[in-house]
C-alpha cells in the first residue's frame, strides 16, 4: 500500500496529461490513465498506468514527477532576469510584521534582517474550455519559488522596475534548476484564476443546459398527455391500445436519455497549459520572526518583498498555500502555522 498523493501534484499530473491527449478515470484516490503512445514514450511508462500507485507515485525528486515537470516545461520558453530595486527597506519591520501579518493564537516578533536574493516566477498559460462552445485565453500567475505561495500584483508590479535579463548561457546559480514546487502550484493556481475568468462563460453555459432540459422535461410531459389522451379514440384495437401503453411507459427513460445528451453536450473540458515563464531575482530583505505559542516558540523566516512592499505569504504547514493570515497551533514541542482553510478543517 502507497499513500495517497498529495492532491495539489496529483491535479497537476492529471491535468498535464489530459492536455496531451490521455484519458482518465478516478479510481479511488489515484487515477487510471490511458496515455497516447507518444505521450508514453516520452514519460517512459506503459500505456495504461495507475497514476500516484505504487509504479507511478507522485513524489517530490521521483523520476516519474521529473518527466512530467520536463514535459510540463520542454517546450515552456523561460526568460531569466534580475530586477534593480533602487531601495530596500532598512528598518521599520516590528511595525511593518505587525501591520501585514494577522497572527492567531501567538505572538511575532522580529529578531533579525538581512539583505538577501529571491526567486520568483510568473508563468503565462493558456486555457482552453471545451463545451459546445470554445473559449480560451492567458491567465499569468506569480508565485515564489522557495515557497510555491501566490505573490499577488507581482505580475504587473515588476515593469515598473529595470531590470537586467541573462542569456541562457549566463544563468546565475541562484535559480534552481528544477523549481517543481513553484510551477506546480503555478499550475495548480491559474486554474482556479482560469475559473474566475470563465465564471461568465460557465453561467452562460449552466444557464443554456438549464433551459434545454426544462423544454425537454416540458415536451414529454406534453406527449404523455396526448398519448394518453388518444387511448380513449374508439377507433383503436386493443392491441393498438397495449402498444401505445408500452410506449407510454417508455417515455421517462427517453427523457432521461435526452437530459443525459444535453448534460454531455453541456458538460465542460478544460485545459490548461504552460507557455511561457519569467523567472525574476529579485534583492530582498529576509527577516527571521520568533512567534511564541503557550510556551513553545519557533522561528520562521519571512520574505519583505520590495516589488508588492509587502511581506510574502507565510507558507502552510499543512497544505503549502500561502496567506498572511495565519493561525498558530502549538502541540508538543512545536508550532504548526495554518492558513484560515486548514486552520477552519482542524
Ligand atoms: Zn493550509
Amino acid at each position: 500500500m502507497t499513500s495517497s498523493p498529495d492532491p495539489g501534484l496529483l491535479t497537476f499530473a492529471s491535468n498535464l496529461m489530459e492536455s496531451h491527449g490521455a484519458l482518465l478515470e478516478q479510481e479511488d484516490k489515484r487515477i487510471l490513465s490511458l496515455l497516447p503512445p507518444e505521450l508514453a514514450r516520452f514519460l517512459n511508462a506503459p500505456e495504461e498506468i495507475l497514476l500516484g500507485g505504487e509504479n507511478y507515485p507522485l513524489l517530490y525528486g521521483s523520476p516519474f514527477l521529473d518527466s512530467l515537470i520536463r514535459l510540463a516545461t520542454h517546450d515552456v520558453p523561460v526568460l531569466y532576469a534580475r530586477l534593480n530595486i533602487p531601495y530596500l527597506k532598512k528598518d521599520g519591520f516590528d511595525r511593518l510584521v505587525s501591520e501585514d501579518v494577522q497572527l492567531f493564537g501567538a505572538r511575532i516578533k522580529s529578531v533579525a534582517q538581512a539583505e538577501a536574493n529571491a526567486c520568483y516566477m510568473v508563468v503565462i498559460c493558456h486555457y482552453r474550455a471545451l463545451s459546445d462552445e470554445r473559449k480560451e485565453g492567458l491567465v499569468q500567475v506569480p508565485v515564489s519559488e522557495s515557497t510555491g505561495s501566490v505573490i499577488e500584483g507581482l505580475e504587473e508590479l515588476w515593469k515598473e522596475f529595470p531590470f537586467e535579463a541573462f542569456p541562457d548561457s549566463r544563468v546565475p546559480p541562484q535559480f534552481d534548476l528544477m523549481p517543481e514546487q513553484a510551477l506546480t502550484r503555478a499550475i495548480d493556481q491559474a486554474r482556479g484564476v482560469t475559473q474566475e475568468e470563465l465564471s461568465t462563460f460557465f453561467s452562460g453555459m449552466r444557464r443554456r443546459l438549464y433551459r434545454d432540459v426544462r423544454n425537454t422535461r416540458e415536451y414529454y410531459q406534453a406527449l404523455a398527455v396526448e398519448m394518453e389522451q388518444s387511448l380513449s379514440h374508439h377507433n383503436l384495437t386493443e392491441a393498438q391500445r397495449e402498444d401505445r401503453r408500452a410506449k407510454i411507459a417508455e417515455l421517462p427513460k427517453e427523457m432521461n436519455a435526452k437530459i443525459g445528451d444535453l448534460e454531455r453536450k453541456y458538460s465542460l473540458k478544460v485545459t490548461i497549459t504552460g507557455r511561457a515563464a519569467l523567472r525574476l531575482l529579485v534583492p530582498v530583505v529576509r527577516l527571521m520572526v520568533q512567534i511564541n505559542c503557550r510556551k513553545i516558540s519557533t522561528t520562521v523566516s519571512l520574505t519583505w518583498n520590495p516589488v508588492t512592499r509587502r511581506l510574502d505569504p507565510i507558507r502552510c504547514d499543512r497544505c503549502g498555500g500561502g496567506s498572511l493570515r495565519i493561525y498558530a497551533d502549538g502541540r508538543d514541542t512545536t508550532v504548526r502555522l495554518l492558513c484560515p482553510m486548514c486552520n477552519g478543517s482542524n
